[in-house]
């Protein structure tokens, strides 16, 4: 099916006023990204149905410590960085809370990446706030300090149009409020949950509740043995779906990352090798927001080959989050590098390759 230019216009324009970026848009598979849709050149055929994808986590203002450098005042928290990534692939719902002392300018930046922020809650009191630092190898991090600030009383409220979001990402926050957002929406079709040891600590009930109503768990392979006293990631990705998830992704840091599926659909990769890891803080986020935003800006019925490409796009995402400090790398990135590296990618996954 070919649909002009023009088509293609009236379609994204009808979409916005709607106030539901939801709609039959045309995109030339990932070479697509929403913020170039007017420059669209319709001459290749793909007819993809694009979602919005509603993020919910923290907002904060971070100090970063790595053994050579030490940042502070940047933006940071785990729905900043997964709404980042998820923006280069499909319109965005933001839902967090910040304080009056966040600047404008964020604000500013997000709507210019179509990141909607009618979900944030700007309330008077300090932001969020987290300080962290990492050891030689990167690997390794302490909190230094957290001040929970405004989001002591969080209690996110979706506004009334992002409650029918089709895909959502509940980034890093504590399961009750990520439940709280589940509850206030209407039958989405596909739920990506992140999480992390704190979590698995002091909120089992909470998170193993949620768990029943997820369809991909994200986590790193430390809290994915620490929830399933399995050493074994195998067993333990295997145990976690009996919990709920239907899917299962396991991160492994620079060692790449495991994906469960259905009956013994499995899928691993490899990382992105980088010689300059600046600051690792936000992976995480960065990997779930580019697996969300990729699934809600490409598919329609999310299968499990749609799930292995998501985890690349992830990975790619993440390698370049970790090469600059907050997100700095992320603000500047663009739709030809991260296709450029997941090409790259694609070639050092392959063993069989014809001579040369
Ligand atoms: P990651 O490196 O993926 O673990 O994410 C780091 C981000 O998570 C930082 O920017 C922090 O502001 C944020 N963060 C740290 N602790 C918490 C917490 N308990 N709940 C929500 N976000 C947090």
């Amino acid at each position: 099916m070919l649909i002009t230019p023009a088509a293609l216009q009236i379609c994204w324009r009808k979409c916005n006023r709607r106030n539901s970026l939801h709609g039959y848009i045309v995109t030339s598979d990932l070479r697509f990204n929403h913020s170039t849709i007017q420059r669209f050149n319709a001459a290749e055929p793909f007819v993809i149905l694009i979602m919005s994808v509603l993020v919910v986590g923290s907002i904060a203002i971070d100090t970063v410590k790595t053994p050579v450098e030490e940042h502070s005042e940047l933006l940071g928290g785990s729905a900043s960085y997964a709404a980042l990534a998820a923006s280069f692939f499909s319109p965005v719902r933001l839902v967090g809370v910040v304080g009056n002392d966040f600047p404008k300018s964020e604000f500013d930046f997000w709507r210019s990446r179509k990141i909607d922020t009618e979900g944030v809650q700007q309330v008077s009191g300090k932001t969020f706030r987290w300080s962290g630092e990492y050891s030689w190898d990167l690997n390794t991090r302490r909190t230094r300090s957290i001040d929970l600030n405004v989001f002591k009383d969080f209690e996110p409220e979706l506004p009334e149009p992002f409650r029918q979001t089709d895909f959502v990402l509940l980034a890093n926050i504590a399961p009750s409020l990520q439940t709280h957002v589940l509850d206030q929406m209407e039958r989405p079709r596909f739920v990506v949950a992140d999480t992390m040891d704190l979590w698995i600590e002091t909120a089992r009930s909470d998170l193993d509740a949620l768990l029943r109503r997820v369809d991909l768990l994200i986590l790193n392979d430390s809290e994915a043995r620490e929830m399933t006293k399995e050493t074994s990631l195998i067993k333990a990705g295997r145990r976690i779906q009996k919990m709920g998830p239907v899917h299962v992704a396991i991160k492994k840091g620079e060692h790449g990352a495991l994906l469960f599926g259905e009956g013994d659909r499995f899928f691993s990769c490899g990382a992105y090798p980088l010689e300059d890891i600046h600051d690792p803080t936000g992976a995480g986020d960065t990997f779930a927001g580019g697996m969300a935003g990729y699934l809600a800006g490409t598919v329609k019925k999310v299968h499990f080959n749609d799930l292995r490409k998501a985890m690349i796009y992830g990975s790619v995402l993440a390698s370049f989050c970790v090469e600059a400090f907050s997100l700095e790398r992320l603000r500047n990135l663009s739709m030809e590098e991260i296709t450029k590296r997941y090409e790259t990618f694609k070639l050092m996954s392959q063993f069989e390759v014809p001579p040369e």
